[in-house]
């Protein structure tokens, strides 16, 4: 009898694989974000999602947990976190035709270990009052004396603004983006404080004309009844590189180097590159879907339309120290 039970037990437990099939996500992404998608993904494929919210640490609880780690993917935003993810060596290459389809090569690991789910552009936010919406025109621009005491920034050492000094030394090489720095720093208003929207808040409050920003944020600001104001008096501006497209950032999947889930990890890569898992995506931090065809939400739509700068950002991530140099160099925080 008990060898008969163990028997049966024994071949329900090859059969359990395909019952219990799951993946383990562990994300920088708020719950929110991520529920209408692993939701559709349970629905579509019957593979059970779990997910673990982090504030921090994710790379080090990876390399903690080692080759016991239950993680198949990590969800995050920034290059300068996906990049630091490779280096830590916790994730792993993935390759298929559909993730290729789905993503532009700007927006993908050239060797594949990660992948972008969505774009936010780094843009300018002007006065609606006092900016004429003509006078901006590039990034290279805000360096010119016109905007002397005009411009208000976030840190230069946040990751938002490190980005976008590494693009301008990809594009124009360190001595110039240095020079370039300089200028920004003499034309500021203030002293470099607080986020992308406290700095719309100081347009609105008549401190400055222009800030830089990220583009969800106006849609972030329109949410809240007293940000709406600070909102309503700006207008989303795209600025683009003498020679390229406008500053974007991303946000993306990686699958971790030790996915006890393999299979089921890649099919969710795949499914959440598909344009519609990416416009959904997309459309809950007001963000830009980047699959073929795909589209952001009319709101969005409407604050303009920019060609992206075609630059990998794994090109960017390279020069992120070089960039945070720089911005010690001139003291632009100071
Ligand atoms: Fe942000």
């Amino acid at each position: 009898m008990f060898l008969r039970l163990a028997s049966a037990l024994a071949a329900i437990s090859i059969a359990a694989p395909a019952l219990a099939q799951e993946v383990n996500l562990y994300s920088y992404r708020q719950p929110e974000l991520l529920k209408p998608l692993t939701d559709a993904f349970t629905e579509e494929t019957g593979i059970k999602v779990n997910v673990a919210f982090l504030n921090k640490g994710l790379v080090e609880r990876l390399k903690a947990e080692g080759r016991r780690s239950p993680a198949d993917l990590i969800f995050t935003v920034d290059i300068s976190r996906l990049a630091a993810a490779v280096e830590a060596g916790v994730t792993q290459p993935v390759e298929s035709p559909a993730l290729s389809a789905n993503v532009p090569a700007a927006f993908h690991d050239p060797e594949g270990h990660w992948w972008g789910l969505t774009t936010r552009a780094r843009i300018v936010y002007a006065s609606k009052d006092r900016v004429d919406p003509a006078e901006v025109t590039t990034y290279e621009d805000l360096a010119d004396p016109k905007w002397q005491g005009r411009i208000c920034t976030r840190s230069g050492t946040h990751p938002y603004t490190v980005a976008l000094v590494a693009a301008v030394i990809h594009h124009h090489g360190e001595e110039e983006a240095k020079t370039w720095l300089q200028g920004v720093k003499g034309n500021l208003a203030r002293k470099p404080q607080g986020n992308d929207r406290a700095q719309v808040k100081a347009i609105w409050a008549g401190e400055c004309d222009i800030s830089l920003g990220n583009t969800y944020y106006m849609g972030k600001m329109l949410e809240d009844t007293e940000q709406q104001d600070w909102a309503n008096s700006v207008n989303v501006l795209f600025p683009t590189f003498e020679n390229a497209g406008t500053h974007v950032n991303i946000s993306g999947v990686a699958m971790t180097a030790s996915a006890p889930n393999r299979d089921n990890a890649l099919k969710m890569m795949e499914f959440l590159t598909t344009g519609k898992a990416q416009e959904v995506y997309a459309e809950a931090n007001y963000e830009y879907p980047i699959a073929p065809g795909s589209e952001a939400i009319d709101l969005v739509k409407n604050w303009g339309s920019f060609e992206a700068d075609d630059t990998n950002l794994m090109d960017l991530a390279a020069l992120r120290e070089a960039a945070l140099r720089l911005v010690e160099e001139v003291d632009f925080d100071g």
